[in-house]
């Protein structure tokens, strides 16, 4: 049996193809399309015919806010607006589909293949061109009342701040996403992060304070949620030591609202830019009631790239 997984951006559509054994079978990207569901789901229908099997069934990661009681998506990046688009897909595919937030599908894949397994309270934080925010509470995902919860971005960590795109100001992604960084450090996140591993001291300082403002969205996060895991995705979260050593360190010394006891565990996420079609696979096979078993993570993940 096959399974879909559909990681579906602004910019890009990921798919990869798996088994009821987790292998990937079949991977593909492809450009995505602003404006027109119903384009962009014959575009993704056309990019999987070069699988000979037919599917059983497809999921998405879905960019915006994915309603799965009324089947609805809103995405700004995609400029939608109650779409079905998981019907519209399902036209194209020709099988049942399902959808979740991306950040959600991303979580979903590291706590079954990734580095959250066996963990029941994680939060997953996302630091990419916005900031996307993901939880599991006593090992379920937590999406409010209409799956639509968990938008850590716009927390707002300075009131009366910038504004910021849905509205309000002070948000937290304003302070603490991949382009307030590049902002302030003048290159690329990766740049950065090279040049802190150089020891530059004008770009350790502009990482500093990055992470401070960070953590001031982490300490009110650890502070209502308690989680024991919290995992960092996005282009910034997947740095890895470089970051992490100092989000630890400044959570400790510099966040004492913070409850007495053991801190969260810092991670980086472990699948970069595979899971949101990981989760996908994942999502697709619990529509037609099949556990994934993987017998070889390792081949799984060096499908990332
Ligand atoms: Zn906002």
């Amino acid at each position: 049996m096959f399974f879909a997984g559909i990681d579906i951006g602004g910019t890009t559509v990921k798919s990869t193809i798996m088994n009821e054994y987790g292998r990937i079978v079949y991977q593909n990207t492809i450009g995505s399309v602003k404006g027109d569901p119903c384009l962009l789901a014959d575009h993704i229908a056309g990019s999987l015919s070069g699988f000979r099997s037919p599917i059983a069934a497809a999921g998405l990661s879905c960019a915006g806010q994915v309603n799965r009681e009324t089947r609805l998506v809103n995405a700004g990046n995609l400029k939608w607006r109650d779409v079905p688009f998981m019907d519209i897909m399902e036209q194209a595919l020709r099988c049942p589909v399902d959808a979740d937030n991306d950040v959600a599908g991303a979580l979903y894949a590291e706590s079954q293949v990734g580095v959250c397994v066996g963990e029941r309270y994680v939060a997953y934080i996302s630091l990419g061109t916005g900031i996307g925010g993901a939880f599991l509470i006593d090992g379920r995902p937590y999406r409010g009342w209409d799956n639509t919860g968990a938008e850590v971005g716009h927390m707002i960590t300075h009131a009366g701040g910038l504004p910021c795109s849905c509205g309000g100001r002070g948000c937290f992604e304003q302070y603490a996403c991949s382009s307030a960084l590049t902002k302030r450090a003048g290159v690329p996140v990766r740049e950065v992060f090279r040049q802190v591993r150089a020891g530059v001291p004008e770009m350790i300082d502009i990482l500093d304070d990055y992470v401070h403002e960070l953590c001031i969205g982490l300490a009110g996060i650890v502070n209502v949620f308690r989680p024991r895991m919290v995992v960092l995705g996005g282009g910034i979260g997947s740095a890895g030591e470089v970051l992490l050593s100092r989000v630890r360190y400044e959570m400790t010394h510099n966040c004492p609202s913070i409850p007495e006891g053991p801190m969260p565990v810092f991670v980086s996420a472990s699948l970069g830019n595979l899971a949101g079609s990981v989760g996908g696979c994942f999502l697709a096979a619990e529509i037609m009631g099949v556990q994934i078993q993987v017998e070889d993570i390792g081949a799984l993940l060096r499908a990332r790239n």
